[in-house]
């Protein structure tokens, strides 16, 4: 069956006459990233197929269990579709075991949690000021009110990773296992490094590679799949997908890990999700997402080359990935303030914690940036230039200095020049 159109009738012209309030906040949200820069780490753009996947009938299936094995009649089709997708993502990872349904990355690591512990066990995780998660022990998610977390870090001085410090906490307090895997460190992490020491206190070696997994898939970061026993991830950050979860893990852990998902933690799987999953894994394996994962590395060490040359502090001193932190402190801001006056200049980024740098009173100084979307839109290096040159100016003006309003105007321009979704 070719088709072109859409084959079930929908389109955006029916919502805008249904729903012209609904349609309007819609075309509002296209238009605001196409006259801003989205310099999110966490946040990318799905390619149009991906969007139709996620747009289609397959919304409405119920289906509750795993192909071949499902609660639900009529899953014949969907089946085919999470099978396609499963065997994407092992073949993509080199993963024996491949669980697409997790709802969001911080479903997966739920699911690699409960397949892996019991209520009360030890785990070691990075502490939230260090670039945890809030998965990773917060006392405000079901993580740190279920375990018992202890928080490894970075070395305050250098913004590194500090293994042998990793390595006395592990001896000290015996976890049950070490969750590997950052909302903001920039550096590839020593994933062998972290095996050798779950090895070494009889640990399980969960790798929350929520962020790196798409540069892992475009081989622009190393693989954690051969030596942690759990990798959760997201499918949408630089991987590129639908809005989601994964699991990946050798065949012994398997069903652990799928009863883990369902029927433990979750209910029906999003079937629409789980083919647009496919699409994205699809599009990930061809030799373009390579070179879309090595421009998006290399546009962020050119953009944090460019903020440490116009004096900003940019934690670790480089990136290795899609994402920069900086510390904004030697400006007089704190990150608040900061996010502010880039928002200000349509720059739209986060602010993180950095270890070297939070305030006692929790006030946090770090910004965080990230090249995936930028470089989804087409942006190359003299671009970054541009943007870091722009984010520098915007950094040392009020929200209200004539100047900002300059780049904000610059902003405007060079957005408009790399349209997200072009007409
Ligand atoms: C983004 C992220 C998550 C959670 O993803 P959601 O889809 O927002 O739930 C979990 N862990 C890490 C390290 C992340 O960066």
């Amino acid at each position: 069956m070719a088709v072109s159109a859409v084959p079930w009738g929908p389109d955006f012209g029916e919502l805008a006459r249904q729903d012209p309030e609904l349609a309007g906040i819609i075309t509002g949200e296209l238009e605001r990233v196409r006259g801003s820069l989205q310099l999110i780490a966490a946040e990318n753009y799905t390619s149009r197929a991906v969007l139709a996947a996620l747009a289609s009938p397959l919304a409405n299936k119920y289906a509750e269990g795993y192909p071949g094995a499902r609660h639900h009649g009529g899953c014949e089709l969907v089946d085919v579709a999470e099978r396609v997708a499963q065997s994407r993502a092992t073949a993509l990872f080199g993963a024996s075991h491949a669980n697409v349904q997790p709802h969001s990355g911080s479903s997966a690591v739920l699911a690699a949690y409960a397949a892996l512990l019991r209520p009360g066990d030890t785990v070691l995780a990075m502490a939230l000021p260090h670039g945890g998660h809030l998965t990773h022990g917060s006392p405000a998610n079901f993580s740190g009110r279920w375990f018992h977390f202890i928080g490894y870090g970075v070395d305050p001085a250098t913004g590194l990773l500090d293994y042998d410090r990793l390595r006395e906490l592990a001896l000290a307090h015996r976890p049950k296992a070490i969750v590997c895997g950052s909302i903001s460190y920039p550096r590839h992490l020593d994933y062998a490094a972290f095996r050798t020491i779950a090895d070494e206190v009889g640990a399980y070696l969960v790798a929350d590679a929520a962020h790196p997994i798409g540069l892992v898939a475009g081989k622009a970061a190393p693989n954690p799949v051969p030596y942690a026993d759990v990798v959760c991830a997201t499918t949408h950050k630089v991987l590129r997908g639908p809005r989601g979860g994964m699991l990946l893990c050798g065949a012994e852990l398997a069903e652990r890990v799928d009863r883990a998902v369902f029927p433990f933690t979750q209910g029906g799987a999003q079937m629409h999700t789980v083919a647009a999953k496919a699409v994205a894994f699809g599009e990930a394996a061809t030799p373009a997402f390579a070179t879309y994962a090595r421009q998006v590395v290399a546009n962020a060490r050119t953009l944090a080359d460019g903020l440490a040359a116009a004096g900003l502090t940019v934690a670790t001193g480089g990136t290795d990935t899609h994402m920069i932190t900086v510390d904004v402190s030697p400006l007089g801001l704190d990150g608040r303030a900061a996010k502010a006056r880039c928002a200000a200049a349509g720059i739209i980024l986060d602010t993180c914690a950095l270890a070297s740098a939070t305030e006692p009173g929790g006030c946090v100084r770090g910004l965080r940036l990230g090249t995936a979307a930028v470089t989804t839109q087409g942006m190359e290096e003299g671009e970054m230039e541009r943007i870091g040159a722009l984010l520098t100016i915007a950094l040392r003006e009020d929200e209200e200095a004539p100047r900002t309003r300059g780049v904000r105007a610059e902003v405007r321009e060079l957005a408009a020049a790399f349209p997200p979704y072009p007409p």
